[in-house]
């Protein structure tokens, strides 16, 4: 999964141009900067990568997830329904905008589940956003259709499946926006970073304007410091260094899924021996960026009892129903309210009023399909020793 397994010449390489200028900044020093404009670069790159017409680098994939929500419109008093099996990050970025987050279900894709989609759609729902986890896709085609019955954005969280496609079509390109991450553990990482794709220019020009403190970004005789500004925005730009890894990274994008495929379908032909074993349900085999191996056991007996053999051969998998960052029953800071407000606010509003309860036990069906299933990240420098040896511990199991 790591793109910094593979960095290499051409990652140095984008970076001493950038050095070689001094300016490290995206915007100005135009004397300077010799025409280098990386960031500028790997925006346009990452857009004709994913087929839409523009994209906005930022500073992270969470901010990538606040800058679009503020793009689009959603703040405080708003509801926004996302999956309860995602990173934290999803749905912080909702509270970050002053709005409230609302979970439903995951199905056999272990990403939204259409039909609890529709049941949680209220008058408050201002954005719908199903997460594409773990590299491989959400039902996304339905989900788009149900939101748009509704009239409501879809804002696709791609974080973790750069590079996957449904029918050569890129995930994150399907909705009103879809947002990126290239955070150190992401299949292509600049350290820190993120990018949000969109086909719709006027939601992109909120966005460009919004990460950078509100400059409209005209070009005028006082350069910056003349620009105007259509609204309040705030920080989030990143810089050139940044935009160099990340052109380089992008290059490399496409070869880092193969390799990830190609590791993948090793494993799965090991684990394929278990009795009763089911795989995840992947909507495009040929378009799974294959970060992540997934695969069913009858319940979660047998899951468990699969996984103390495999622990048992040094090849114990994660089981996401234990996890305190991506699954719902384990956020207690949520399900506690604890925001640091004094007011409780967004949890609490005016007059004392609560407008969403969390329960744990509220999403028994994630509960269930995840506490029977097990996971692998995949990377893409496996060694044919490791992977044999580990696909040696999934048959052993296969007796468990
Ligand atoms: C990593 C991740 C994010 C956040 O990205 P950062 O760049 O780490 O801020 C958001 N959503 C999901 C699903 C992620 O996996």
């Amino acid at each position: 999964m790591p793109g910094f397994e593979i960095f290499g010449a051409e990652e140095k390489k984008e970076i001493m141009d950038v050095l070689d200028t001094g300016v490290l900044f995206r915007y100005e020093f135009g004397d300077q900067r010799k025409g280098i404009f990386k960031v500028k670069e790997f925006e346009e790159k990452f857009a004709g990568y994913c087929g839409t017409s523009c994209a906005q680098a930022v500073t992270s994939g969470s901010a990538a997830l606040k800058v679009a929500l503020i793009a689009l419109g959603v703040g405080p008093g708003d509801e926004v329904i996302t999956q309860g099996f995602t990173f934290v990050a999803t749905w912080e970025a909702v509270f970050e905008v002053g709005a409230i987050p609302v979970f439903t279900e995951i199905d056999a894709t272990l990403n939204m589940d259409p039909a609890d989609l529709k049941k949680k759609i209220t008058e408050k729902t201002k954005c719908i956003i199903p997460v594409h986890m773990l590299g491989a896709p959400a039902r996304i085609s339905e989900i788009v259709a149900i939101a748009d019955e509704h009239n409501i954005p879809v804002l696709e969280d791609t974080a973790q499946a750069a590079g996957a496609r449904i029918n050569g079509k890129h995930l994150g390109s399907f909705g009103k926006c879809g947002t990126f991450s290239f955070d150190p553990v992401k299949t292509m990482t600049t350290g820190e970073g993120g990018m949000i794709i969109t086909d719709d220019d006027e939601l992109w020009r909120t966005m460009s304007e919004y990460h950078d403190h509100g400059h409209d970004h005209k070009v005028n005789p006082a350069g910056r410091g003349g620009e105007g500004r259509r609204f309040i925005g705030f920080n989030y730009r990143m810089m050139e260094l940044q935009g160099a890894i990340g052109i380089a990274q992008l290059a490399k994008l496409d070869s880092m899924v193969a390799a990830q495929q190609k590791n993948k379908t090793m494993l799965k032909s090991g684990a394929g021996k278990i009795p009763g074993v089911t795989f995840r349900e992947i909507l495009d085999d040929k378009g799974d960026s294959a970060t992540f191996f997934a695969f069913s056991l009858q319940d979660a007996d047998h899951c468990q009892r699969v996984n103390d053999s495999l622990k048992s051969d040094g090849f114990g998998a994660i089981n996401f129903a234990e996890n305190s960052w991506h699954f719902y029953p384990g956020w207690e800071h949520l399900l506690g309210e604890k925001t640091v407000t004094f007011s409780g606010y967004p949890f609490i509003r005016e007059g004392g009023k609560r407008q969403v309860v969390y329960d744990p036990e509220m999403l028994p069906r994630s509960a269930e399909i995840l506490g029977k299933t097990l996971i692998y990240p995949v990377s893409i420098n496996m060694k044919p020793e490791l992977l044999s040896d580990m696909c040696k511990a999934l048959e052993k199991a296969a007796g468990a």
